[in-house]
């Protein structure tokens, strides 16, 4: 038995490294690679395969475990194929070898954003199987192009698709982030509405104390905008997230110019009331003076929440994870995710990683994994994928 599970280790840590040494990185991500290497795999654990491009070279890969009811609805596990790019010498290791050291970390881009999740996934698939265990529900393991730049020719497409559509999913997972002692879970992510507020004023030489300047409707301004900011700080997870990232104007030391324009990242969480706070910004222009205003906020719907109250696939989940003694955490995402476009077409979705004791490497040079993370988020996975695919 320890001979069997040691064989099943190293074919995961051979499968990992063989996903991360294929270079699917922005810009023109070409998947060619990413396809080939997961219908190998499909052919290898005897599960189905298909590829749907709604996008011509955007394919979204979706590899079928049949259940014994597949008129149920089914359940999708999902990880996107498509990294971030290097900046190659900021990196100890090459970023597309996939190496690993002598404390078993494996260093490459996708190492934990998120081969991982997508290897983990198929990995517990084959420790299912070799004890004959088949769901009850159809299982989909699928593989999202273009996640990474908010798969607009992905996810987003596919879920309105007709191929989305027949694979009649009830329940998804996607990614998260590791917690450092306990397993964070997602059932929503904060919106991202970006805003820039003009402040025009009088102009002339900068020797000048004139009134009416737009430097002084800028101050005015900032100086509400970090109050807010301060008091948002203080609500912790639920609050709206606001900062001061572009400011631009002015063409020379002894002009005082005639506008400055600010432009503001804010993310929302789906409990936020987008449209009163869109009155509390225009509020802060109108205080600020004459000439200070907001461009276009645009769409004020936040993105969708899942939903947990009486949530079967959740309470299986949640009763699985309990059952491992792992502190469990339900959070909203800062960032965002294909999860959204899932959310959107009302499905179930949690952003969920099993990565215990990892520092969150994502996006950043040297990002790694460890080879008994990895092991161990199968082995969750083994526990997670039945609970939720025999609800
Ligand atoms: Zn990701």
């Amino acid at each position: 038995m320890q001979d069997a599970t040691k064989k099943l280790d190293t074919i995961a840590i051979e499968n990992f490294r063989k996903y991360l040494r294929i270079p699917s990185v922005h810009p023109n991500v070409n998947y060619d690679d990413c396809v080939s290497f997961l219908r190998d795999y499909s052919k290898d654990l005897e599960i189905s395969f298909n590829v749907y491009e709604c996008q011509v070279k955007k394919p979204m890969v979706v590899l079928s475990w049949l259940g014994k009811e597949p008129n149920l609805p089914s359940v999708m596990l999902n990880s996107h194929m498509d990294v971030v790019p290097v900046i190659e010498s900021n990196w100890v290791h090459k970023p597309f070898d996939a190496d690993i050291d002598e404390n078993g970390n494996v260093y490459a881009r996708g190492a934990q954003d998120v081969k991982s999740l997508g290897i983990q996934y198929l990995e517990a698939i084959r420790r299912l199987k070799a004890e004959y265990y088949q769901p009850r529900r159809t299982v989909h393991v699928t593989f999202a192009p273009d996640e990474e730049v908010g798969g607009v020719l992905g996810m987003k497409l596919f879920v309105k698709s007709e191929h989305f559509r027949d694979l009649d999913v009830g329940f998804a997972l996607d990614e998260g982030i590791p917690g450092e002692t306990e397993y964070w879970v997602y059932n929503a992510e904060k919106t991202t509405k970006r805003v820039v507020v003009h402040c025009e004023g009088q102009g002339g030489h900068g020797s000048l104390l004139i009134d009416d300047t737009a430097g002084e409707k800028v101050s005015r301004f900032l100086t509400k905008f970090y109050a807010f900011r301060k008091d948002e700080k203080a609500k912790g997870d639920d609050a709206i997230s606001v900062n001061l990232t572009i400011m631009q104007g002015g063409v020379q030391n002894n002009v005082i110019p005639s506008e400055f324009v600010l432009t503001f990242d804010t993310r929302l969480p789906p409990t936020a009331d987008a449209k009163a706070f869109k009155e509390k910004i225009n509020q802060w222009c109108d205080e600020s003076g004459d000439g200070v205003w907001i461009e276009d906020f645009g769409d004020l719907a936040l993105a969708p929440i899942t939903n947990l109250d009486n949530n079967l696939f959740w309470l299986a989940f949640k009763k699985t994870v309990e059952e491992m003694k792992i502190p469990l955490k339900v959070l909203v995402l800062n960032a965002s995710s294909d999860a959204v476009h899932l959310r959107g077409a009302g499905v179930s979705t949690l952003g969920f990683c099993p990565h215990l004791n990892t520092p969150n490497r994502a996006h950043r040079d040297n990002e790694y994994l460890n080879i008994d993370v990895l092991i161990h988020g199968i082995e969750a996975f083994c526990k997670i994928i039945p609970a939720i695919s025999n609800v």
